[in-house]
């Protein structure tokens, strides 16, 4: 395998709250996630945090590391992989959701700690969402080990074993390890070279989903040294190009009166980076960064978090109305407690996941599976893409199935 100035794999941190998501990416990739703030912005936004590693061997003694020199026997080491490790910091309660309508995981770390019964109700979630979005490459990680004895590591061994038989994860290998302590990462890095890379469509028009958003400008940056807004994202299909033509939809929010609307933003790519590359055209894979012509207050702060872009002139506008035939769960997931998932009403709010979006739609047809719903904030909802459903359950959101856009 030869290494490329993109990522070629996105893996997703995904498990219950506090069993070492975040913990273990900085392990994996040296970079923290958690560090900025978590609100939902615009109240459909989820933050994820990307962090990028490059996978490498030793020449000598075949241990993986992502350190140039080996940490054993001082070897030079060679690349292997770039990979994107994808986090969704303190949105445990949406992940699900999320999961379940992102384009933009190939595969997963599913983080248990080993000194908890397995499975918490959002472990179990977690994997349900990705069986619902028909995602196979799952490596289990047996997280906490430093804090177990012997014996209780091997009865929790047994309970993640019985949980996961009859799902996508009933063969995944499954690597203990201490995140706090950096151990055993060497085999989370060999089973990740593992995975075979998707195969990616660079035909259609290119389609890039906006994660993040930024001003990288310090303060007191002269005008002539100023860069564009950037957006942050993954490009789900076809090649952009320094120069092409782009717009952004649903685009920049505005307040008039007491309303919001929405208004497309056309621009320029004037650079792409995948994480410190500069490339002159991207190719779909792990995040990327597009530097725009955009006045970066535009940008900042994440505004344009869940937007969709696109060759000028080539995306569908954005809707305040959805259609979706929907797929529900028999009964719940999230909970303690197995229940029923009740039928959809009309008149019922329901939490969607598209891609990097999140908005709530309230359901106003509805004809057996087929429902039409229409939306507080409008999304680009391409036919056949996946959404993640939930239901607000005392107070939570829990994931009830998932749709297909009609
Ligand atoms: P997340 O909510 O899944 O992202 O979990 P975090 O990574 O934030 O970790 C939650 C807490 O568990 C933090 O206090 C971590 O320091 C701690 N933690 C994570 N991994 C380990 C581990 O391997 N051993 C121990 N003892 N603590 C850990
Ligand atoms: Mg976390
Ligand atoms: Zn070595």
């Amino acid at each position: 395998m030869t290494i490329t100035k993109q990522p070629l794999l996105n893996i997703g941190m995904i498990g219950h709250i506090d069993h070492g998501k975040t913990t273990l990416l900085h392990q994996l990739s040296g970079k923290w996630t958690d560090t900025h703030s978590e609100e939902l912005k615009r109240g459909i936004t989820i933050k994820l945090g990307y962090a990028d590693a490059i996978i490498r061997k030793c020449l000598k003694c075949d241990f993986y590391t992502r350190e140039k020199k080996c940490p054993i026997c001082s070897e030079d080491t060679k690349e292997l992989e770039y990979v994107s490790f994808v986090d969704v910091p303190g949105h445990e309660m949406l992940m699900a959701t999320m999961l379940s309508g992102a384009a933009i995981i190939d595969a997963a770390l599913l983080i248990i700690a080993a000194n908890e019964h397995c499975p918490k109700p959002q472990t179990k979630e977690h994997l349900i969402a990705l069986e619902a979005k028909g995602l196979k490459n799952v490596i289990i990680i047996q997280n906490k080990l430093d804090l177990v004895r012997k014996e209780q590591a091997l009865k929790n061994y047994e309970e993640i074993k019985n949980f996961v038989k009859g799902t996508v994860a009933e063969n995944a290998p499954i690597i203990p390890v201490s995140a706090r302590q950096g151990v055993n990462m060497e085999f989370i890095f060999e089973e990740i070279t593992k995975i075979p890379i998707p195969k990616r469509d660079e035909k259609s028009d290119p389609i890039f989903f906006v994660a993040r958003s930024f001003d990288v400008n310090k303060p007191g940056t002269s005008i002539e040294n100023l860069s564009g807004g950037v957006l942050g994202g993954i490009l789900k299909q076809g090649i952009l190009k320094i120069g092409d033509e782009i717009e952004i939809k649903p685009g920049m929010s505005i307040k008039k009166h007491d309303k919001t609307i929405y208004v497309p933003l056309t621009t320029k790519v004037m650079n792409i980076f995948s994480g410190k590359n500069k490339l002159d055209e991207a190719k779909p894979s792990g995040s990327l960064a597009l530097e725009s012509e955009l006045d970066p207050l535009l940008t900042k702060s994440d505004k344009l978090v869940g937007c969709v872009v696109g060759l000028k002139g080539k995306l569908p506008d954005a809707s305040y109305s959805l259609k979706l035939k929907t797929n529900l769960f028999k009964s719940m997931i999230g909970t303690e407690k197995e229940t029923a998932v009740q039928p959809l009403k009309i008149g019922e709010p329901i939490l969607l996941s598209i891609n990097t979006s999140i908005s709530v739609g309230i359901i106003q047809k509805l004809k057996d599976s087929n429902i039409e719903m229409s939306l507080k904030i409008p999304l680009v909802a391409l036919k056949g893409s996946k959404v993640g459903l939930a239901r607000n359950l005392s107070g939570h959101w829990r994931l009830i199935g998932w749709g297909e856009v009609l």
